[in-house]
């Protein structure tokens, strides 16, 4: 195992080395707590966590004072859900539309929800994991008080129409939650422009620690708090800020702004030139998501006759590190909802294997992947019963 490929950046990121090295002066150089303003070390605490509130908010032109620090993007999906379903208690307004693409912290916080009297509308997407606009008005009731739909999806990279969502939820006065958590620093995100009231975002899916996020929540939105406690993030979200974790946040969102033009070209062009190689080398597959608009370091095929997850064991013996599209890894054998809900039956499905690409991957990586995918999987059709049983059938 010569070569050691992480093609899994849409699970986790590498901490940047700018980021870490930024982090590690504050667990035991700056390690005040923000709270205590009345000495210098925790005056010092407090302004690297404004200065990561101001970099996040930049970003995506908000005000620093809409910007929330959480644990990460599961916990900020909890309480925009949570938050708008208990401030709307009791007030007629019991309805939640979303899309059945969802990451898991959307669609299992709409479950749960269900216990207490929120209904919830699953928009159907076309086979490129796309929501259709004339659907969503359908969707519309007078109780609808959230939409909350994806900025773009984070297994087969599908970017929605985020603007024109935006302008349908401002004009029902319905608030408008976006997960940005695989779209940050790879989209262009701009909350006002995009009708956007409410945003969850994740540092380590950008280069930054694990365990920290963030939540944009617009001025005026009627949210409840989150975690009850002291007065930190205006009261909103309790406990002592994770100041070294925050400040790895604003740095990664530092660096993403400041190559930002650069690195989407770069990031496109490999990703295409993956894409082309796996088309042309290998025969029947099927491309995942949306020919163009999707993520740019996205690339998600299925493979006709072969089961994802032997795949991945052969990949993992060249030493590249990728993700099926099947849930077998936490412990069930079917296939990811995401795959299913674009219309691919369940064979294909468990065939599937999504790529996403780094910064840090270069063309010749790029070559060698497409090379190993076309030995790993002809080895694979090889021993196929599905595909000799349809060879025979042809004949
Ligand atoms: C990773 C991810 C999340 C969860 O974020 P964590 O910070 O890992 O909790 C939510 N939504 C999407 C789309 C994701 O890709």
């Amino acid at each position: 195992m010569s070569r050691k490929l992480y093609l899994d950046n849409a699970a986790t990121t590498r901490v940047k080395k700018e980021v870490l090295d930024e982090m590690l002066k504050y667990f035991s150089e700056f390690y005040g707590n923000p709270s205590s303003q009345l000495y210098e070390l925790g005056r010092k605490s407090k302004e690297a966590v404004e200065n990561a509130r101001k970099t996040v908010a930049d970003f995506i032109n908000a005000d620093e004072k809409e910007i929330y620090f959480t644990a990460g993007g599961s916990e900020s999906d909890n309480w925009a859900l949570k938050g708008i379903a208990f401030a709307n208690f009791n007030k007629g307004k019991n309805h939640i539309i979303t899309t059945k693409i969802e990451h898991h912290a959307i669609l299992h916080t709409c479950e749960y929800l269900k216990k207490f009297g929120i209904e919830t509308t699953y928009l159907d997407v076309d086979k490129y994991g796309m929501v259709d606009l004339d659907e969503l008005k359908e969707a519309i009731r007078p109780e609808t008080m959230l939409i909350s739909v994806m900025y773009a999806n984070n297994e087969i990279g599908t970017i929605q129409p985020i603007e024109q969502i935006g302008e349908i939820a401002k004009e029902h006065g319905i608030t408008f939650h976006v997960d940005a958590v695989q779209a940050l620093g790879s989209v262009r995100i701009d909350v006002k422009k995009q009708h956007i009231d409410l945003l969850s975002m994740s540092a380590h899916k950008i280069g930054g620690p694990k365990g920290v996020g963030g939540m944009f929540i617009r001025r005026g939105v009627k949210i409840d708090n989150f975690i009850h406690g002291g007065a930190q993030e205006r009261g909103k979200r309790a406990g002592t800020e994770g100041v070294q974790n925050i400040v790895g946040f604003g740095k990664a969102v530092e660096i993403a702004e400041r190559d930002f033009d650069k690195r989407v070209e770069r990031l496109t062009g490999l990703r295409n030139r993956l894409i082309e190689g796996i088309k042309n080398n290998i025969p029947d597959v099927v491309l995942n998501g949306h020919p163009t608009k999707r993520l740019p370091n996205n690339v998600n095929f299925s493979y006709k006759y072969v089961e994802g997850e032997s795949i991945l064991l052969l990949l993992d013996m060249e030493g590249i590190a990728a993700s099926s599209g099947s849930a077998c890894t936490s412990g069930s054998l079917d296939p990811s909802h995401v795959l299913l809900a674009t219309g691919l039956d369940h064979g294909t499905a468990h065939g599937s294997i999504r790529f996403t690409i780094s910064e840090e991957v270069t063309e010749e990586d790029v070559d060698f992947t497409v090379e190993t995918m076309k030995k790993i999987i002809a080895r694979l059709r090889e021993m196929s019963p599905i595909k000799n049983d349809e060879d025979l059938l042809k004949k």
